[in-house]
């Protein structure tokens, strides 16, 4: 049994629970760092039964001080900084928390490492919004960048500081750009888990309409479970990296629509009402990414396909709702 000791920031999201669970079931002792909320954060650790393992400790990711302290508890050897501002369209309505969070919030975190632990290795969750603008029809590690929106601007501060750290220090600093990864426990405020909310709602009785923005959208999205492997194993190489994790794969919202409202025998147009104040400023029209580097270096390729995700996630709504 190892005992290797991780700490994850962002541990009440989507993917600090995946993570726990999977460093958990490795034999880790997991720390997370808890920003104090009025509202319970911790129901996502619930669902995968895993709140009680793992310790919690009181920061913020914008609190240097508070970052130290958690190094210093933690005795970490590895560390995953998964905290953010994770919403894109929020982020145009809170550009400079969002810069302060994604952008300063990891120089904070990478700063606590290099003071502590310098030899901890680090993992910064960095994004497919950092290519925006795409340059490329199949995005890669060497694909040009172009942000098109607060976040993805914020990010590329976080995965350039991440390298930079990695190239001036010598720090085992990894960047996952990783694509949109789902899963039941996403945020409501994405489009698939508005939109298998929705199905379930609908389906239920409980409402009609499901109010969209721009539904010709494309996106690369696979199953979060299968992305923090990947996260953990950037972190068990010799060498640090930066590697793109997709499927491959890239669906409109429309077509993601199609698989949510079929699965319960619904028709999407009856439904689907395309709502102005749910377009963007600026859209990232498609992203599509290549993951043939973590497929040759870490071994990994992601094993739910789009189908089986968007039903499951219909499925856990249905759940949440009939309970
Ligand atoms: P998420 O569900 O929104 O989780 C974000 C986490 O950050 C939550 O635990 C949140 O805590 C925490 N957080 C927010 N502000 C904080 C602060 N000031 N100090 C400390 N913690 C703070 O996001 P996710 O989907 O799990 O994504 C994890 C990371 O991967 C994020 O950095 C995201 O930007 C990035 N990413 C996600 C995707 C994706 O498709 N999911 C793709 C690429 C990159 P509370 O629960 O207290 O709010
Ligand atoms: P993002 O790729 O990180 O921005 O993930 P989202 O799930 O928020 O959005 C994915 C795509 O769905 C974007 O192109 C959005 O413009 C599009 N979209 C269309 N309607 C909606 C909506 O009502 N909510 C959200 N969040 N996105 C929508």
């Amino acid at each position: 049994m190892s005992t290797k000791s991780a700490l994850i920031t962002g541990i009440t999201g989507q993917d600090g629970a995946y993570l726990s669970k999977l460093l958990l079931e490795k034999g880790y002792t997991v720390y997370g760092l808890l920003a104090r909320r009025s509202t319970d954060t911790l129901w996502r650790l619930r669902e995968l039964g895993v709140d009680k393992q793992v310790q919690l400790i009181d920061g913020d990711i914008s609190d240097l001080s508070s970052l130290i302290r958690a190094m210093q508890l933690s005795a970490a050897t590895e560390v995953y900084n998964l905290a953010a501002q994770s919403f894109v369209g929020s982020s145009w309505q809170q550009p400079v928390l969002t810069a302060q969070l994604d952008g300063v919030g990891v120089i904070n975190m990478l700063e606590a490492v290099r003071i502590v632990r310098p030899d901890a290795r680090f993992y910064q969750a960095s994004t497919s919004e950092m290519f925006g603008l795409i340059q490329a029809e199949m995005q890669d590690e060497r694909t040009p960048f172009y942000p098109r929106s607060p976040y993805g601007v914020a990010k590329l501060m976080g995965h350039w500081a991440t390298v930079n750290y990695r190239e001036s220090h010598g720090m085992h600093a990894s960047s996952g750009i990783l694509f949109n990864h789902e899963s039941p426990l996403r945020g409501i405020e994405f489009v698939t888990r508005k939109v298998t909310d929705a199905v379930a709602r609908i389906k239920l009785g409980l409402q009609d309409k499901l109010h969209l923005g721009n539904i010709d959208a494309k996106r690369d999205w696979g199953f979060a479970g299968d992305y923090v492997e990947a996260m953990w194993l950037m972190l068990q190489q010799d060498k640090a990296d930066d590697y793109v994790i997709a499927t491959g794969i890239t669906t409109t919202v429309r077509d993601m629509c199609q698989i949510a409202f079929a699965h319960v025998g619904l028709d999407y147009q009856q439904h689907v009402v395309i709502d102005e104040k749910f377009l963007r400023p600026a859209e990232v029209d498609v992203l599509l990414g290549n993951p043939a580097k973590a497929q040759k270096a870490l071994g990994w390729t992601p094993k739910t396909s789009l189908q089986q995700l968007i039903t499951s996630m219909v499925d856990a709504d249905l759940r949440r709702l009939q309970a």
